[in-house]
């Protein structure tokens, strides 16, 4: 069959190499001259299927509210909210509050998880296979916390880590920087911690790109620097119009990140995801002894720390209500702050500055899988977990194209369960 991938970043790049591996002509087209150039880029690199939780939680009402107006009040905070007149924008904080109760918490976090296990298994193997180097760590990743509150709820998920056979372990401070000596600088700061030794982190962008690259020495064709301008109906089928031109494929699967949304209107098809702003900083390594091991999460400042071969990377935030990806040392200010405090005196010197579009779902998941056009699929939605969950959507998403059953089940991962 012939398949068309629309878009590149790692979860289009994963979908097309499932595809290719079930043996369909694969066609990849994006906007953009590479692969992974938009959230894929630079990213925090968690691999952490242990840690994969929903944002739309028991008391993020409260704290969504309280952190509004400490952003309005100038104090640094993980969320800043810019209210605009954009239905797209109520509707869908409105859904995303509708998820915050217990009992829609506990349905979203396990179906993450799922897709998030699944997905890292998918990762382990298809490394394996194509011997690709990402500089990933594989030792785990620690949570740190900076005060009591912090570690009496870490005991709590602790209990329900334990309840679905998460290994993990609760670790004391100087535990913490037995685990990380790095982290030797902030040890009056930190209270405790919690450490997922299966967890993981690596370059997105790295990977993606070189699966890209072995994806075109094995017939895979890449069509960038080109735009899809739209989608268009015909009965129970679609087909793509380009810029410069048409697609012909079987099928298409739209892995268009928030961009899914736009181009999916005019079929009629509502796609709940909203663009949910995050930074990044990236910074050379100078002194080893103050580079973190692997993957560290600030729990208190919501900032993710990883290291990423000679350089270290910190990334966090979320801003609803972002217009467009422009970043200046200032909005990376929390992080920084994050950094310097774990790690002491960041050289700021070679930083790069970065922000992405997290492509959020109002409950956390992704979207996969078929759509009520016969010849279109989805494999977006990964929002604050995309790299994470990427393999697995990809995998789930081509066994779909190709008429097979997936190994996990994918019943409540698609557009149907948003009504
Ligand atoms: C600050 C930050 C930190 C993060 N940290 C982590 C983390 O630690 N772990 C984790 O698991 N996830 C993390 N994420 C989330 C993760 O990066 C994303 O979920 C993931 O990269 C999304 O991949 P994607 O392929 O769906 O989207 P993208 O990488 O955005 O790819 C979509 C592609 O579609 C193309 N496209 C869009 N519209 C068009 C069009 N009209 N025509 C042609 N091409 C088009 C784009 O050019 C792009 O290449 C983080 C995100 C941010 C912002």
């Amino acid at each position: 069959m012939r398949v068309a991938v629309l878009g590149a970043g790692v979860a289009g790049i994963a979908t097309a190499y499932y595809l290719r591996e079930a043996g369909h002509e694969v066609t990849v087209v994006d906007r953009q001259p590479a692969p992974a150039l938009e959230t894929s880029y630079a990213n925090a690199g968690h691999v952490c299927p242990s840690y994969a939780t929903p944002w739309a939680a028991p008391g993020m009402r409260w704290k969504s509210a309280k952190w509004s107006m400490q952003a309005w009040l100038g104090i640094e905070t993980a969320l800043k909210f810019t209210p605009r007149l954009d239905a797209r924008q109520w509707n869908w904080l409105k859904r995303f509050l509708g998820e915050c109760d217990a009992r829609r918490y506990a349905i979203n976090k396990a179906r993450m998880g799922r897709i998030a296990r699944y997905s890292h298994a998918q990762l382990k193997a298809l490394r394996e296979r194509l011997a690709i180097d990402y500089e990933q760590t594989t030792v785990g990743n620690l949570q740190v916390f900076r005060d009591q509150a912090g570690v009496d709820n870490a005991q709590l998920g602790a209990k329900v880590l334990a309840q679905a056979g998460v290994p993990h372990r609760l670790m004391s401070p100087d535990d913490c920087i037995v685990f990380d000596p790095a982290l030797a600088s902030a040890r009056g700061l930190i209270a405790g911690g919690l450490l997922m030794p299966a967890d993981e982190t690596g370059n997105c962008q790295l990977f993606t790109s070189k699966l890209a690259q072995s994806l075109g020495e094995n017939g895979v064709a890449f069509r960038y620097s080109t735009t899809i301008s739209g989608l268009q109906s015909a009965g129970d089928s679609m087909s793509v119009a380009l810029a410069d031109g048409s697609l012909a494929a079987d099928a298409y699967v739209l892995s268009c990140a928030h961009a899914s949304v736009a181009l999916a209107r005019p079929l009629g098809l509502d796609v709940p995801i909203y663009p949910v702003k995050g930074y990044a900083v990236t910074v050379p390594i100078i002194d080893d002894a103050k580079a973190p091991k692997s993957g560290i999460v600030d729990e208190a400042l919501k900032v993710a720390v990883t290291r990423m071969g000679n350089k270290i990377r910190a990334a966090g935030t979320a801003e609803i209500g972002a217009r467009d990806v422009s970043v200046s040392p200032a909005d990376c200010a929390t992080i920084v702050k994050s950094l310097s405090e774990l790690f002491g005196a960041i050289d700021l010197r070679g930083a790069e500055y970065w922000a992405g579009m997290r492509p959020m779902t109002p409950d956390g998941a992704p979207l996969v899988g078929a759509t009520r056009y016969r010849n279109l699929f989805l494999a977006t939605g990964g929002g604050s977990n995309g790299w994470t969950t990427a393999c697995g959507i990809g995998r789930v998403t081509a066994d779909v194209v190709s008429g097979k059953s997936p190994e996990i089940d994918i019943s409540d991962l698609g557009l149907s369960r948003f009504g």
